[in-house]
């Protein structure tokens, strides 16, 4: 833990404010949960070991993961990340596939049926056109929900569009210069209507899920979850072992090739940490 994750947005506090503005906390309320990611390696140290957990929010009604249907363009491997990050943080993850009036050949539609399949609400979202963004306020109202995704997406411009009075900054192309650092990531709560809060996140740009060990990788994707307790081996991974349940409903169709290559890559992150330590 970092000691910038003592106090974190979201987190509530019992305080003393003194007379010349500065304050002192002296109670920090258990989280009801909270999002971690694996902090990022400090770029030219040289260090390879372990990485440390940071804390991102705490608090939080629902999680939006947004990706855009181009610039940048839709990689399901990403969202899977974030989603996985969400799951094993026990919140309530939704899906925001913004720019659909890019979306010339109508491809992104068939990602949307795939992850609402599955279980997960999808917003398809244009900020230009205005397309979904009623539904999506609707789902956002009377929450603290916290938009993520990476840069460019088009987060600030689609809670611009919803509420008009943010007026947040769109279309920044981030500074390259402290990537690799924990130091950026200055998140705030912001209020956007009575008993709706936004959590913006800036400064985070990647994302790896912190603490989550091979046997459990597959408890984060919802489709395994009936085929898991199948498996022969109960510290099955799915990758090799004989009689492995999750591996014949990929082969059945009953599990998405896609989403089960996701699985494959992040178990492979995954082991390459162990190896790290
Ligand atoms: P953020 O980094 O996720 O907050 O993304 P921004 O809101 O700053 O948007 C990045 C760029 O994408 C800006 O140039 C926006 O004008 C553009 N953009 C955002 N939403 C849309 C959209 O729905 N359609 C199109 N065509 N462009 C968008
Ligand atoms: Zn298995």
């Amino acid at each position: 833990m970092y000691l910038t994750d003592i106090v974190v947005v979201g987190d509530i506090v019992e305080f003393d404010l003194n007379k010349d503005g500065t304050g002192f906390i002296h109670k920090i309320h258990k989280r009801r949960n909270y999002l971690s990611r694996k902090a990022p390696r400090i770029k030219g140290a040289g260090y390879r070991g372990e990485r440390l957990e940071q804390v991102v929010a705490a608090n939080i009604d629902e999680l939006f993961v947004v990706s855009s249907v181009s610039e940048p363009d839709f990689n399901n491997k990403v969202v899977d990340r974030f989603l996985v990050t969400g799951e094993s943080s026990h919140i309530k993850v939704n899906i925001i596939i913004n720019k659909t009036d890019l979306d010339i050949e109508n491809s992104v539609h068939w990602w949307a049926d795939l992850y609402s399949s599955i279980g997960y609400k999808v917003f398809l979202t244009s900020a230009v056109n205005k397309y979904g963004l009623g539904d999506l306020k609707n789902e956002l109202s009377n929450k603290i929900c916290l938009l993520w995704g990476h840069s460019g997406v088009g987060k600030s411009s689609i809670l611009n569009k919803i509420y008009p009075e943010l007026n947040l900054k769109t279309g920044s192309i981030s500074s390259f210069t402290d990537k690799g650092t924990h130091t950026t990531v200055t998140a705030e709560m912001i209020k956007v209507e009575h008993g709706t809060y936004i959590i913006d996140t800036p400064g985070i740009r990647e994302i790896e899920p912190y603490g989550i060990r091979k046997e459990d990788l597959g408890h984060y994707f919802p489709e395994f979850l009936p085929h898991i307790n199948e498996c022969k081996f109960n510290t099955c991974t799915h990758h090799h072992e004989p009689g492995c349940a999750v591996m014949e409903a990929v082969e059945e169709d009953k599990i998405s090739p896609y989403r089960y290559e996701s699985y494959l890559k992040m178990l492979e992150t995954i082991e390459e940490d162990i190896i790290f330590k």
